[in-house]
C-alpha cells in the first residue's frame, strides 16, 4: 500500500484524505448523515479495528488485514524523515502534543516539523488553518478524535494545494506515553478494544457501539 499507492502520490504532491475506519466510526457514519458524507469524501478508507475485519468476513467481502492508523502514522513519519518531507501535528491536549513533539524529535532527529498545535479549539477558528497553510506541510496528522478530526479536515481540505491529511485519534497520546497500546498478544486475539476499555473505563459507551456494530452485522441489519 505504501510503496504502490501512498508514496508515489506524495511524490507527485497530490492531496489525499485518509480515513481509518473502526466500528465506532462506521456506527457514527450510520447515525449521522453529515458525517457519512464526509467519510465518503475520503480518498482511502483503511480498515482499522478487528471488528471491521471480522465483519468483512461475515459479509463475504473479506478485507485482508487490519492496518492500525497508529502504524500508518509512524510509517509515514519515518518516510517523511527519509525524504525530507514536512509534517504538521494538530490535536490532543497542549501538554500531550508538546511531549509528543519531544518524543518525535528524539525518534526522528532529521524530521522537518512544520509545526504543531493542541486540539482544543473551535473548528471554525480560521487562525489555526491559516497558520498551517503558511507552513505548507506535506503531511498533516489530525488528532481530534472522531468525528471532530474528519470534520476539521473536510472543512479546510479544499484550501490546501497539497498534503496528506489523516485523522489519527489518540495516537499522540500513545507516543507521548499518556495511553499505552495493547500488548501484541492482546492485539492478536482481537482484544485491543478490551485493553483500551480497561485503561479508559469512561469509554464504555463507545464500546457498546462496537457490540451494536457486530450485532447488526450478524443479523444483517446495518
Ligand atoms: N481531542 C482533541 N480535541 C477535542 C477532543 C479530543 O484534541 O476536542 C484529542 C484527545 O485529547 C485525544 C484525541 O483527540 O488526544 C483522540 O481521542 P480519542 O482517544 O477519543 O480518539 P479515538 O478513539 O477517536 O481514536
Amino acid at each position: 500500500m505504501f510503496e504502490d499507492i501512498i508514496y508515489p502520490s506524495l511524490k507527485r504532491q497530490e492531496k489525499r484524505f485518509i480515513v481509518t475506519a473502526n466500528p465506532e466510526i462506521v456506527m457514527l457514519a450510520r447515525e449521522n448523515k453529515e458525517y457519512r458524507t464526509i467519510i465518503e469524501k475520503a480518498d482511502y478508507i483503511i480498515p482499522d479495528g478487528a471488528g471491521i475485519v471480522v465483519a468483512s468476513k461475515i459479509l463475504k467481502q473479506p478485507v485482508e488485514e487490519r492496518i492500525p492508523g497508529f502504524e500508518i502514522m509512524t510509517e509515514m513519519i519515518g518516510h517523511a524523515e527519509e525524504q525530507g518531507l514536512s509534517c504538521y501535528f494538530l490535536g490532543a491536549h497542549e501538554r500531550v502534543v508538546d511531549k509528543f513533539i519531544d518524543r518525535i524529535k528524539t525518534l526522528h532527529p532529521n524530521l522537518l516539523i512544520a509545526g504543531h498545535y493542541h486540539g482544543f479549539f473551535d473548528i471554525a477558528d480560521r487562525e489555526i488553518v491559516d497558520t498551517i497553510k503558511k507552513a505548507k506541510p506535506d503531511m498533516i496528522f489530525v488528532a481530534l478524535g472522531s468525528p471532530r478530526q474528519e470534520q476539521w479536515i473536510s472543512t479546510y481540505y479544499h484550501e490546501f494545494d497539497k498534503g496528506f491529511f489523516m485523522g489519527v485519534g489518540g495516537s499522540f497520546d500513545v507516543v507521548a506515553g499518556k495511553v499505552k497500546r495493547a500488548p501484541e498478544a492482546w492485539i492478536k486475539l482481537n482484544l485491543e478494544w478490551l485493553y483500551r476499555l480497561l485503561q479508559q473505563p469512561f469509554r464504555w459507551k463507545r464500546i457498546l457501539k462496537v457490540f451494536e456494530f457486530m450485532f447488526r452485522i450478524v443479523i444483517r441489519r446495518y
